[in-house]
């Protein structure tokens, strides 16, 4: 047989590796890739017939030890791109430099503004929906794509009471009809989205799907690399029941937080960080009702993002929180007559802080298992004052009672298996994303995060990938 040989080699097709073979391609635009992805494509249409986002149960792909911790992602075409909810807000400009700056896990080999121009590229590419207020908190060179969504009567009030605080959110859910999307029509369901309104990888990667150089090759289950020295040699995937072998000079691990570190395990590529320090949010729900206010009027799932208790001095003593207003109503409308709408849900997400403790390693059969114990107390501390601070928070607002109404088994963020960072002893990957020792290896995805911000991902993947690929290229 004759080895197939590709000038690269990308394992999985999720955020991390879409955008970075974007970002390659931009340079080398005649280069041969391949994708290997695992799953198949399942089309806007498959997914809302069978009211799923893939044929194949993530959790049949891997183990754990916590039965009450739930780990969630997507196996297919798009990864992410598929179940996600397209909130889209950069990371703060702190979240770079929570060891230096608060004393806390670990510094990112670069910092915002270094991001900037890949975080503009990025939601250009996603079409993001935004205000130009939420440069009062993450400052930004360039306009967003599309105008921000309707607020909500509860957010006029905030954004009046906090300006500096209370923003309308980022989101890759369109507010305008534009890149081949129609509106959002804030029905909340996202992950199986009725009208197509949130970028996906079917509607944002229609170009890259009819390039003759970049071929996406399903249901194929990268095992291992081969290496010899500070090389990867090829891939090796299991297709209908065989083994096969691809050959490349550069190879991009994209397969996500737990299976990029469970590929480089099985490949006895072992760095010791490997698998280590797998971690997510804290998130949590409330209920806020109001006294004579109607509110569920915004024009999208979640209207706005309030920063107060985000990035504070407290931050060296426990996690900063993020506070998502939600126009939805998960816990039922009012039941008081002409009061249906006089509330205002919300879920406070908590940074986690990634502990060594909790990592993936191999179960005997080669099967990824994920170790995790508990969240840190850095954590806790973070979710009991941002407990005591919401009232704070929500003064502008007629409140008339806070219900809480529980923790949230997952905020589907699985991330910082594969930290990147400037020391070999302190990080798996460089500041370009390629693998310490082996070098014509790049990792890419949320497994590269060296710290949890306590933000959606997913934005960020997007232009970290853009620019390792930038450099790389
Ligand atoms: C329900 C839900 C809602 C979410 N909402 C949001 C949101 O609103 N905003 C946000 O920022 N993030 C959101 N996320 C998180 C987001 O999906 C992830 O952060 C993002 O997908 C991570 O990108 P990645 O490239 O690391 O992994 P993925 O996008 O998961 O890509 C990994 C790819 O690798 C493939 N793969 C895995 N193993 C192998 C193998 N052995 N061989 C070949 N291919 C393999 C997978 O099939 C997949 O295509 C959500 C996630 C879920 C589950
Ligand atoms: S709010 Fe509704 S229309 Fe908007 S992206 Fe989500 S599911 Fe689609």
């Amino acid at each position: 047989m004759v080895q197939e040989h590709f000038d690269v080699v990308v394992v999985g097709s999720g955020f991390g590796a879409l955008f970075f073979v974007e970002g390659y391609l931009a340079k080398r635009p005649a280069a041969k890739i391949l994708m290997l992805e695992r799953g198949t494509f399942n089309s806007h249409a498959w997914q809302l017939e069978h009211g799923k986002n893939s044929s194949l149960a993530h959790t049949s792909t891997f183990r754990t030890d916590a039965a009450n911790k739930v780990w969630n992602f997507t196996i297919g075409v798009g990864g992410g791109t598929n179940c996600w909810y397209a909130q889209t807000p950069r990371f703060h400009p702190s979240d770079f430099h929570m060891k230096s700056k608060y004393g806390v896990a670990q510094d990112w080999p670069l910092d915002y503004d270094e991001l900037e121009q890949y975080y503009v590229a990025a939601e250009t590419r996603m079409s993001v929906a935004g205000s130009p207020d939420m440069s009062v908190v993450l400052p930004r060179s360039a306009p967003f794509p599309q105008p921000p969504h309707k607020q909500t009567a509860v957010d006029a009030i905030m954004r009046r009471a906090q300006p500096e605080f209370h923003v309308p959110i980022a989101t890759a859910r369109a507010s305008v009809a534009d890149a081949g999307r129609p509106p959002c029509c804030a029905s909340a369901r996202c992950n199986l989205c009725p009208v197509n309104a949130k970028f996906t990888f079917e509607n944002g990667f229609v170009d890259l799907r009819g390039l003759p150089n970049v071929e996406i090759r399903t249901e194929c289950e990268v095992t291992h690399f081969d290496h010899a020295g500070d090389s990867v040699k090829a891939a090796v995937y299991k297709k209908g029941g065989e083994e096969h072998r691809v050959t490349g000079d550069l190879f991009v691990l994209g397969a996500n937080a737990i299976h990029s570190p469970a590929i480089l395990l099985r490949s006895g590529i072992d760095h010791p960080l490997t698998g280590v320090g797998i971690h997510e949010q804290v998130g949590y729900s409330l209920e806020v009702l109001l006294e004579g206010l109607d509110s569920l009027n915004g024009g999208t799932i979640t209207t706005a993002l309030n920063y107060s208790l985000y990035d504070t001095p407290s931050r060296k003593d426990y996690a900063g929180a993020l506070i998502y207003f939600d126009n939805r109503w998960p816990h039922g409308l009012r039941t008081e007559y002409g009061r249906w709408r006089q509330l205002a849900p919300l879920v406070i997400v908590v940074e986690d802080l990634p502990q060594d403790s909790n990592r993936v390693v191999l179960d005997s059969d080669g099967m990824p298992k994920v170790l995790h114990a508990e969240i840190s107390d850095y954590a806790k501390r973070g979710v009991e004052a941002s407990l005591v601070n919401i009232e704070k928070v929500l003064a502008p607002l007629p409140v008339e009672r806070i219900d809480f109404k529980g923790m949230r088994d997952t905020e589907s963020h699985i991330q910082g298996s594969l930290r990147m960072g400037n020391e070999r002893a302190s990080s798996v990957i460089d500041a370009k994303q390629i693998h310490h020792d082996v070098r014509n290896l790049v990792v890419v995805g949320s497994s590269v995060f060296p710290s949890g911000p306590n933000s959606n991902p997913s934005l960020s993947v997007a232009a970290l990938s853009l620019r390792s690929a930038a450099l790389i290229a």
